[in-house]
């Protein structure tokens, strides 16, 4: 059978690997990959190829950057003649991005059959363009492999056909297993000149957070409140940059003692970083993830989590109280702490990508 993956994004990139390896070792399968080119440059895209043993994509889509419904249309114009041309079994989608949705879309329209990766998570907020994503995606696909035990919940509430839901674990964990050893080999850490635990590591890039002035004044807050308490190390998405510079406060930002804001990382150099960090700070949904399986403790600046089982059995807490005093109680609490051996969700245990090219083999007979 012929399967098409999509990539768009730098998560998902991670995410396709073990399941790029997975599809190609698995007798009946074939696996091509699309990159939409949502997120294409060397530092968010090409470098994570390398890093991830993946070979090139095999279409390149070139989506110019723009608004949301600009790259939908875009994306979906050009996947579909890419469909047209290899008229695969099953087109692959994972996680929560424009690509994710936009090429299910056109999946369907052409009678091809979609398989969704993380499927059934849910934030209850219809403000994340990601929420959308992953409401209508979970509508259209004729599989559903599903990570936590929350998602099974949220697709039967929605009246999803139970035989297509599949709990099957974490591809992001997958990755993560497989590039730990190579991550902790590197001197990513002691070439900043820390050492472990020495320093809490952040990443921000939700447009609730970093789309306006008044977002970017709270987290400006929120990093010189915890700087005073350790080093922060912020390695910077490029969507967080343009809007600190549109809005002329990067300069305020890097001015703050005791933060450093750094490049975004590669892959292995930011598994080195989150491993030895004392605390992490974020608003991104795999990071939650991350720092649940290798047990450091992890905040999560956002209201809501569509993870919630980084919350009830991993090592993640949400911080949507940012009175400065509440910050920094919370902050010096993390850091004072004991930490707990990690509790690792059922089934992430590096075979989730197996279990999905099973899956999808079965459905040839
Ligand atoms: N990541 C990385 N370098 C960085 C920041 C994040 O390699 O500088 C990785 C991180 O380990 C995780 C993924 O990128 O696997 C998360 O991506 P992001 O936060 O952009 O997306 P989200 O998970 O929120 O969709």
């Amino acid at each position: 059978m012929k399967l098409i993956t999509v990539v768009g994004t730098r998560p998902n990139i991670v995410k396709v690997a073990p399941l790029h390896r997975a599809f190609n070792a698995h007798p009946a399968l074939t696996n091509l990959i699309v990159h939409t080119g949502q997120h294409y440059d060397a530092r968010l895209s090409d470098l994570f190829f390398q890093q991830l043993n993946l070979p090139a994509p095999d279409y390149v889509l070139g989506i110019a950057p723009g608004s949301i419904p600009q790259q939908t249309a875009d994306i979906m114009a050009r996947f579909e003649a890419v469909l047209l041309t290899e008229r695969p079994d099953w087109v692959v989608v994972v996680g929560d991005v424009t690509s994710t949705l936009a090429c299910a879309l056109v999946a369907v329209q052409l009678g091809i059959r979609v398989a969704h990766v993380e499927a059934g998570l849910r934030s209850g907020d219809r403000r994340m363009p990601e929420e959308t994503n992953r409401l209508l995606t979970d509508q259209l696909a004729d599989l559903l492999f599903v990570t936590e035990a929350a998602g099974l919940e949220n697709l039967r509430y929605e009246g999803v056909r139970p035989h297509t839901i599949h709990f099957v674990g974490n591809v992001l964990i997958d990755a993560l297993q497989q590039c730990l050893p190579r991550a902790r080999a590197l001197d990513t850490v002691r070439s900043l000149g820390l050492e472990r635990h020495q320093y809490i590591l952040m990443t921000m890039h939700r447009p609730a957070n970093v789309d306006s002035a008044d977002g970017l004044r709270t987290l400006l807050q929120l990093i010189s409140d915890t700087a005073q308490q350790r080093t922060v190390l912020f390695p910077m998405h490029p969507r967080t940059r343009a809007s600190l510079t549109r809005f002329g406060l990067l300069n305020e930002l890097e001015q703050l003692p005791d933060v450093r804001v750094l490049e975004p990382q590669g892959y292995l150099e930011f598994l080195n970083l989150l491993d030895q960090a004392a605390l992490v700070i974020t608003d991104s949904g795999g990071v939650q993830e991350e720092t649940t399986y290798l047990g450091v403790p992890c905040l999560t600046f956002r209201d809501s989590t569509e993870r919630p089982v980084t919350t009830t059995l991993g090592t993640n807490q949400l911080l949507s109280d940012l009175n400065p005093n509440t910050v920094r109680m919370r902050v010096t609490d993390l850091l004072a702490g004991t930490r707990q051996p990690a509790a690792v969700p059922p089934l992430w245990d590096g075979q989730t990508a197996r279990r999905i090219a099973d899956c999808i083999a079965a459905t040839l007979s």
